[in-house]
């Protein structure tokens, strides 16, 4: 998989791109990560992407034209699945989104800053927006991360258990189970019994259980569904 990300932050993006399962997805091959600094497309000697919004509201806006061309310098080269810009009032992200994600082959990741991005952009070259939550981040840079982290994970190769990642919270529409490790007594407090006997089956029916009982618990809007 590729996945171009288009910044005019590139620094914001340097360190959870390049450590633990992404760092090593990418020396593995599994993930190619290209980073397009968005003021390499800018105007004049200067290089800016941004200027006052129409109608007299206050913040600066990223011009079409810088945008255009970043984005269309990519799509004449390969053909992308998605072109992705990061919104607050996107689709929000969840884990049937990221699974889907995941499958694709080719996508660019906008970033916005400042008020966000001239709307045409929006309108003519952009696939689909994504909102990593009902709040408002200063840019796009941290969204894009996380959308790449949720994606990455899930690509086949990216972690050294590939099941593991089906066994995480929201696959199923389920939290997961408590986890433990050793020792089994730390300070008088007991991992449950059950996970030490050693027998497969009674443990997985009591993650079941678990994962049931936590959902219904803490998030029964998932139950819901
Ligand atoms: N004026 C915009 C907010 C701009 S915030 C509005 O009211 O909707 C600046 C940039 O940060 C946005 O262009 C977007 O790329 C990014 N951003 C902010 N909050 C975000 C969120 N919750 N999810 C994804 N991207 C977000």
């Amino acid at each position: 998989m590729r996945i171009d990300i288009i910044s005019a932050v590139p620094q914001l993006l340097e360190s959870p791109l390049n450590h633990s399962i992404i760092k090593r997805a990418k020396e593995k091959g599994v993930v190619e990560i290209n980073i397009v600094n968005l003021h390499d497309y800018g105007k004049g000697k200067f290089r800016h992407i941004d200027d006052y919004g129409f109608g007299g509201d206050s913040g600066m806006v990223i011009m079409p034209e810088p945008l255009y061309n970043a984005i269309t310098d990519l799509t004449e080269r390969r053909k992308y699945d998605y072109v992705i810009y990061t919104s607050p009032d996107g689709e929000i992200l969840d884990q049937p989104m990221a699974n889907s994600l995941s499958c694709a082959e080719n996508i660019i990741i906008l970033c916005g800053h400042y008020k966000g991005i001239d709307h045409r952009i929006r309108e003519h070259l952009i696939t689909k927006e994504i909102s990593i939550g009902n709040y408002v981040l200063s840019g796009g840079e941290l969204a894009a991360a996380v959308i790449t982290d949720a994606i990455v994970r899930l690509i086949p190769g990216a972690m050294s258990d590939e099941t593991s990642a089906l066994s995480d919270s929201f696959q199923d529409d389920l939290l997961a189970p408590p986890i433990y490790t050793r020792p089994a007594d730390f300070r008088g407090w007991k991992v449950p019994e059950v996970l030490l006997s050693g027998n497969p089956k009674l443990i997985k029916e009591w993650q079941e259980a678990q994962a049931l009982e936590r959902t219904k618990r803490l998030r029964p809007d998932l139950l819901k569904k």
